[in-house]
């Protein structure tokens, strides 16, 4: 909603992607929850999947993997990516502040070869820098908070760092809204960016917001009970009700459905 009230005062086009390469976690019955949890809220956007028919058949990230795999190839031509044959538990035995431990690094392990991950080095004291639309100027040690990170997984599949990447060049995004948790992220795609061909990614415009905590101020997550929205969507209360406390800040509420 915040993403929403941004794009409408700035007029600008706002664009609904879903992603969906983590088939693992991927269900039919969440993608169209998506499309009734957004007609709920009232919130309306320009372009992307109208319905989880159109998205499946036109914009899934499956449609997709050969674009990921060609900034996989810029990548590897840079000499960053290295391959790493740890399994899940060594690499989380052997980790410090669940950080990788870079033990494949100078392995020099044939990146072709089944089954081993894709890491692009970070080298020590990597500072990435960028204006926060909404926090101001940051500054985050990229190597203390991701580590050398997969870029591909053991699997073969693209990471979600190079997928988020490669769809914002491709869509042409040029503001990201996404929550604080994820400023580790901002920073790794950033590094990336600066590393592949000359691209308009760094000029993009992020904003970090708060995430949404309980009583406690525990951040909400349906792994902590916190209600799902289509829980709340049943029960009675309407967007306004639930999000009164912030929402037209910006000067901008959404339509009203009832
Ligand atoms: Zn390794």
């Amino acid at each position: 909603m915040l993403t929403w009230q941004l794009v409408r005062k700035h007029r600008g086009t706002l664009h609904l992607r879903i992603d969906d390469l983590d088939t693992a976690r991927v269900r039919p019955a969440y993608v169209a929850d998506i499309f009734d949890t957004l007609d709920w809220l009232g919130v309306d956007y320009d372009s992307g999947p109208r319905n989880a028919e159109e998205f499946a058949q036109r914009y899934s990230q499956r449609h997709r993997l050969p674009g990921y795999e060609t900034t996989l190839d810029q990548l590897r031509k840079t000499g960053l990516v290295y391959a790493c044959d740890c399994s899940r538990a060594r690499v989380l035995a052997t980790s410090t502040n669940n950080l990788y431990a870079g033990t494949c690094r100078d392995k020099r392990l044939n990146l072709d070869q089944p089954g081993v991950a894709w890491r692009v080095r970070v080298p020590e004291d990597t500072h990435v820098t960028f204006e926060d639309g909404m926090s101001g100027p940051q500054r985050i040690r990229l190597d203390r908070v991701m580590g050398d990170f997969v870029v591909r997984r053991r699997d073969g599949i693209p990471a979600y760092q190079i997928a988020s990447l490669t769809d914002d060049l491709h869509d042409n995004v040029n503001l990201v809204v996404r929550g604080a948790d994820l400023l580790p992220s901002t920073a790794a795609q950033l590094f990336l960016a600066t590393h592949l061909p000359a691209n308009p990614f760094p000029q993009t415009i992020f904003c970090h917001h708060p995430l949404l905590t309980d009583a406690e101020g525990r951040k909400l997550s349906k792994s902590a009970g916190a209600k799902a929205l289509r829980t709340l969507r049943g029960e009675g209360p309407s967007p306004a009700d639930l999000f009164g406390q912030w929402t037209g800040t910006l000067g901008y509420a959404p339509r009203r459905n009832d």
